[in-house]
């Protein structure tokens, strides 16, 4: 887990609705903000968006969630 070993793990909330892991129901997550490259862009079909994107890794069994935009 050598990527994820410089922060802490966040409980974050989605549209006032506390995300949990889907997998193993974690409410801890590592979080990484950027831009999609445009191949992963085309190849989601996901062209309209803006491509920024939030990308949340579980903590715990390291199941990751895709939220587009801020
Ligand atoms: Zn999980």
């Amino acid at each position: 887990m050598g990527l994820f070993t410089k922060d802490e793990p966040k409980m974050m909330e989605v549209k006032g609705r506390q995300i949990k892991c889907l997998v193993c129901n974690n409410e801890y997550f590592y979080i990484r903000e950027g831009q999609l490259n445009t191949s992963t862009a085309t190849f989601f079909n996901l062209d309209w968006a803006n491509r920024s994107a939030t990308c949340m890794v579980c903590s715990e069994c390291t199941h990751i969630m895709w939220f587009l935009g801020d």
